[in-house]
C-alpha cells in the first residue's frame, strides 16, 4: 500500500520501519512480504525527482574535488536507482577480510539478489588473461527500483510505504522506541518495535549522528559514527589504438574470444591480480575498457590523431591496412580506497536545511596510492599491448602531473557505519545491529569495511536479503 498522507496510516501497526525507500530498503521489505510482518518504509522523497527535495541533500565537501552531494544521489521513490548505470558484480573473497562476515555468507543471496535486480546471466567470472590480469565480467542492469516495484509495493497488504515523509528525529532510551519525520507541513511520530535506516551511504552516518545528538545516552559516544567512508576513485587514464586482427588472435589463443566481442558499442575490464597489487603495493582496482570506433575521414580531431605524433610508423600501418580507419579504446580505471578514519561524514556546524536540520559535510581524500594505482595500470597494459603486438596505449598526462586528481565518479558511498566487532571501531555487528542497541539495525553501502573495486550495489542488496532472514527469525520469534 501507498500513501503520501500520515493520517491515511497512522491506526497500522507496524513491527518494523524502515526508514528509505532505495535498493536497500526495497530489498529488504521484498524479503518480508510473504510473512506477516507489517512492514513500513518511510521515505523523504516523492515519486519521482524533484529539485526541492534534492535541497535537502546538499551539503559540503572538504578534501579532494568530489562531485555535489546532491547530484550524486537521488532523494525520491527508489533512491539513487533513478540514475545509477546498473554495473553489477560480487565482492572478491579478499575484499572481506576486515569484516566480521565472509563472502561465503553473502553469497547464499546472490540468486535472490539476481532476480531482485533483474540480471539475466548468472555469473560474475573471472578469467586469467596473463600472469598479471584477470578478465572481470560485470553484470548490467537497466532496472529502476521504483518502476519495478511500485505496483508490488502497492498491491501489498504487508509492505506500506509514505513517501514525502522526512525522518528527522529517531528517540530512544535504552532501544528505539519512535521516528518522527515531516509530512505535509507538519511533524508525526510513529511507533514499531524494529527499525532499520536504509538512507543511503552519507544520509545513514548522517541520522546515527542526529540519534547519537538526540539521546546521550543510547549509543556509545566513542562509536566512530560517519568515520571510515570511502569511495571508488574513478578516472579516465588512457587511451589506445589497436590492430584487430592481432588483437583477434591475442583473444583466440588465450580462449577469450567468447569473453571479449570487438564492436563499437562493446567494452570489457580487466582487474590486475592480487599478486600484482601486493607486489607493486597499489590498491585493487579494475579499468573498463571500451571499444571506440575511429573514421579519420569523418572524425579529423580524434585521439588517434594525437597517437599519430607518439606512434607514428605504428599509426599509419594500422591505418593504410584499415582504410583510415581505426579501432580505439578508452580506459578507465576504479580503484578501491585505502581505509581511513579521517574521511569521514559529520554534521555541518553552520549549514542547516529548511527544516532546520543539520546538513553535513563530508571529507574526503582519495590519497597518492590512488594515482600510482592509475600509473601503474596504464604503464603494465602499455607494456602488455607492445609484447602481444596488440596495439598502442597513451595514458592520460594528468595522471603523470602534480596536479590534484578529479574523481570522476561520486555515486559510491560507503562505510560511515561500518561493520565489526565492538563499538571500539565499528557502528553495526555481523547482523547489521547498531552496537548496544537491541532494535536498530542499518542496511546498505554504509556498512562496508571495505570494498575492493566493485560497484556496491549488488552487495546492498544481499546484505538487505540477509537481514531480512535475520530480522524474520526476530520478528515471529517475538509474535508467537
Ligand atoms: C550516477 C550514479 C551511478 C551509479 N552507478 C552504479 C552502478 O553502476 N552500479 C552500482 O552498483 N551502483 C551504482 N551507483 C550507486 C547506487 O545508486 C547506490 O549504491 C544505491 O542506490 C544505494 O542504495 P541505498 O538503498 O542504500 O541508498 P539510496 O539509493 O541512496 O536510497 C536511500 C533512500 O533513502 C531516502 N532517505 C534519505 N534520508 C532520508 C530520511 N531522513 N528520511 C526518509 N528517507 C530518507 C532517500 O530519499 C532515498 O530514497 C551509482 C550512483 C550514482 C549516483
Amino acid at each position: 500500500m501507498i500513501f503520501n498522507n500520515y493520517h491515511q496510516l497512522k491506526d497500522i501497526k507496524f513491527d518494523l520501519i524502515i526508514v528509505g525507500s532505495g535498493p536497500a530498503g526495497i530489498s529488504l521489505a521484498l524479503e518480508l512480504e510473504g510473512q506477516k510482518i507489517s512492514t513500513l518504509i518511510i521515505e523523504a522523497g516523492k515519486n519521482n525527482f524533484s529539485e526541492e527535495s534534492q535541497k535537502f541533500y546538499e551539503g559540503e565537501i572538504i578534501g579532494d574535488n568530489y562531485p555535489p552531494l546532491s547530484v550524486t544521489r537521488l532523494r525520491q521513490f527508489g533512491g539513487s536507482s533513478g540514475h545509477w548505470g546498473g554495473l553489477c558484480r560480487s565482492l572478491e573473497e579478499h575484499d572481506f577480510s576486515n569484516w566480521p562476515i565472509k563472502k561465503k555468507d553473502l553469497d547464499q543471496f546472490s540468486d535472490k539478489a539476481k532476480k531482485i535486480i533483474n540480471l539475466r546471466r548468472n555469473n560474475f567470472y573471472t578469467k586469467k588473461i596473463n600472469e598479471n590480469y584477470d578478465l572481470v565480467r560485470f553484470e548490467v542492469s537497466p532496472l529502476r527500483f521504483r518502476d519495478k516495484y511500485r505496483d508490488k509495493i502497492k498491491n501489498s497488504k504487508n509492505i506500506h510505504l509514505i513517501t514525502e515523509s522526512y525522518v528527522t528525529k529517531i528517540l530512544g532510551n535504552k532501544k528505539i522506541n519512535k521516528v518522527i519525520f515531516f509530512n505535509k507541513g507538519q511533524f508525526f511520530n510513529l511507533s514499531s518495535k524494529y527499525f532499520v535506516l536504509a538512507c543511503g551511504g552519507i544520509e545513514n552516518s548522517k541520522l546515527m549522528h542526529l540519534i547519537r545528538k538526540n539521546n546521550p545516552k543510547l549509543l556509545d559516544p566513542n562509536m566512530p559514527i560517519g568515520n571510515y567512508f570511502f569511495e571508488h576513485p574513478y578516472k579516465k587514464i588512457g587511451e589506445a589504438i589497436i590492430d584487430i586482427e592481432n588483437f583477434k588472435n591475442f583473444l583466440k589463443k588465450t580462449k577469450l574470444h567468447n569473453s571479449i566481442k570487438i564492436n563499437c558499442d562493446g567494452w570489457f575490464a580487466v582487474a590486475p591480480n592480487k599478486q600484482f597489487v601486493n607486489y607493486h603495493n597499489i590498491l585493487d582496482s579494475v579499468m573498463q575498457i571500451n571499444f571506440v570506433y575511429t573514421d579519420l575521414n569523418i572524425h579529423k580531431k580524434s585521439f588517434v590523431e594525437k597517437l599519430k605524433c607518439i606512434a607514428p610508423e605504428y599509426v599509419r600501418k594500422i591505418l593504410i591496412k584499415n582504410n583510415n580507419k581505426a579501432m580505439t579504446l578508452g580506459i578507465t580505471a576504479q580503484t578501491s580506497q585505502k581505509i581511513d578514519f579521517n574521511n569521514k561524514v559529520e554534521l555541518s556546524k553552520s549549514k542547516k536545511d529548511s527544516l532546520g536540520i543539520e546538513q553535513v559535510n563530508l571529507f574526503w581524500k582519495q590519497s597518492e596510492m590512488v594515482r600510482e594505482t592509475y600509473k601503474k595500470n596504464i604503464q603494465e597494459l602499455g607494456k602488455f599491448f607492445i609484447d602481444e603486438d596488440i596495439g598502442r596505449v597513451a595514458a592520460e598526462e594528468k595522471i603523470y602531473s602534480s596536479e590534484t586528481l578529479d574523481h570522476d565518479g561520486g555515486g559510491h558511498h560507503m562505510g560511515g557505519t561500518r561493520v565489526g566487532i565492538n563499538s571500539y571501531d565499528s557502528v553495526v555487528d555481523k547482523n547489521l545491529k547498531v552496537h548496544g542497541v537491541d532494535n536498530l539495525f542499518l542496511a546498505g553501502s554504509s556498512v562496508f569495511a571495505s570494498a575492493g573495486y566493485s560497484n556496491p550495489t549488488f552487495t546492498i542488496v544481499q546484505l538487505s536479503l540477509r537481514l531480512g532472514m535475520h530480522l524474520k527469525e526476530k520478528i515471529l520469534y517475538t509474535k508467537k
